[in-house]
């Protein structure tokens, strides 16, 4: 019984009915940021691919095409956030016994609700259960954001994450002899990425000494896998670039970059992730407006939303002060690494402090990106094509014949004002336009 069942299911979901080819008609296609969006479009998708695209009227579908018009409508490539942290927050929770299957999928679901198809957890994954999830993913048996996972990350002992609750999460590292058998372990499971934390959150803790940083690098090399690296400090992220890491999930925050740090990113191309969503937060004296937003709304548990508005009361202006200074310090360092040519990356870091909650902020850290200086341009291509290069995720981040049919119909031109890629009329992902009313009702 319980294999028919199974195979039932398999059965199902490997081989949907023949779905028709669909033909897109009259929109405006962002194929990729970096080049000009194509006006009055068509495009064909079919098996979970764009096949054709080109212009309206040029493009004939196959007999038995279904068509869809989208006149007036902007398409940009799904999203891809490759900074998260899956699992901690259900409700008014934030707990490791919240990392269950079921409140990541929702989390997974949420993130797809917005038009994310990918997103990094970033070293906080407990047990199996990324890679379980992943692999029904690759198997067509789960939906959502494609979930890639870093696994357990890796610092001195208490020098990991800096949330209580996420702590246990990381190895506990005090010699290189295990620092290197960690990233065997976690390269045998194989991570997409090794994340590792160089931090001393403010004097708190001992950070994670270059010799262990640069033991778990060069073995994650030796073995293919790539390095990010939590930084704070000026200092730190010039060693780290010296010792090879790959990424930084953080711009530098104690200082303005220096041309020193800078040449150092740029000669070893390291990706960094600006991250300015959780700093800017605590910048304000006010409830954001956008806890209002109906896209934020449909994501966010309500009792969720009325705590996090009434946080703003509980602030000092003294914290407030303080959050401002570092924040125009880390806006600098964003317009300093673009001016330099800087491979700028995406990461919104959600999930990552209690009420940073998913989904919606990814949307969120665009408009910040462009508030430190990115043209809208900059930033969708950070949160598409660079991601998609960053997760080695092919034919995914930018739009085209034989890339995959992941895309968001947008109500308005994001090229115009970056807060535009909130206005979702429609989500595709796998060539599969996403039931949102029944996931917004799941998500209550
Ligand atoms: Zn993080």
């Amino acid at each position: 019984m319980r294999v028919s069942c199974l195979f039932g299911l398999l059965l199902a979901v490997s081989f949907p009915l023949a779905a028709a080819p669909v033909l897109f008609e009259g929109g405006r296609v962002i194929i990729d940021a970096r080049r000009a969006p194509i006006e009055n479009s068509a495009f064909l998708v079919d098996n979970g691919r764009i096949v054709k695209i080109g212009k309206k009227g040029e493009l004939k579908p196959p007999a038995g095409a279904k068509r869809v018009d989208l006149t007036g409508k902007t398409v940009i490539p799904a999203l891809i956030d490759p900074h998260v942290h899956l699992g901690y927050q259900k409700d008014l929770s934030y707990a490791a016994a919240n990392f269950t299957r079921e409140n990541v999928i929702g989390q997974l679901n949420r993130d797809a609700y917005v038009g994310i198809a990918a997103v990094l957890s970033m070293g906080t994954d407990l047990g199996d259960l990324a890679f379980e999830i992943r692999k029904e993913q690759d198997a067509g048996k789960l939906g959502g954001a494609l979930l890639f996972t870093a696994g357990r990350g890796m610092a001195a002992p208490n020098a990991g994450p800096g949330n209580a609750e996420l702590k246990p999460s990381a190895y506990s590292l005090t010699t290189e002899t295990e620092a290197r058998q960690a990233v065997r372990e976690q390269v045998a499971r194989k991570v997409a990425f090794i994340k590792v934390w160089v931090d001393d959150r403010n004097g708190a803790v001992k950070k994670t000494p270059p010799a262990i940083y640069r033991a778990i690098i060069d073995e994650a090399h030796k073995r293919h896998t790539r390095v990010v690296a939590h930084v704070y400090y000026l200092d730190d992220a010039k060693d780290l670039a010296r010792a090879g890491a790959d990424a930084f999930a953080h711009l530098v925050r104690d200082k303005e970059m220096d041309d020193e740090s800078i040449a150092l990113i740029k000669q070893h191309k390291i990706l960094i992730m600006p991250n300015l969503g959780i700093a800017e937060a605590r910048t304000h004296v006010n409830p954001a407006p956008w806890l209002d937003e109906p896209l934020f709304r449909d994501v966010t548990p309500v009792a969720l939303v009325e705590r996090m508005r009434a946080a703003y009361s509980g602030r000092t202006p003294a914290n407030v002060e303080a959050a401002q200074r570092t924040y125009r310090t880390m806006q600098r360092n964003v317009a300093k690494l673009v001016a330099a040519g800087v491979t700028v990356g995406f990461g919104a870091d959600s999930g990552a402090v209690p009420d940073y909650f998913h989904a919606f902020i990814t949307h969120r850290e665009l408009q910040l990106m462009v508030e430190a200086g990115m043209t809208p341009a900059q930033a969708l291509t950070a949160v598409t094509a660079t991601s998609a290069d960053f997760l080695r995720l092919k034919g995914h981040g930018m739009l085209g014949a034989g890339k995959a049919a992941d895309f968001v119909v947008l109500d308005a031109n994001p090229l115009d004002d970056i807060a535009n890629t909130r206005k979702i009329s429609r989500v595709y992902l796998r060539g599969e336009e996403l039931n949102r009313a029944t996931l917004r009702g799941s998500f209550r």
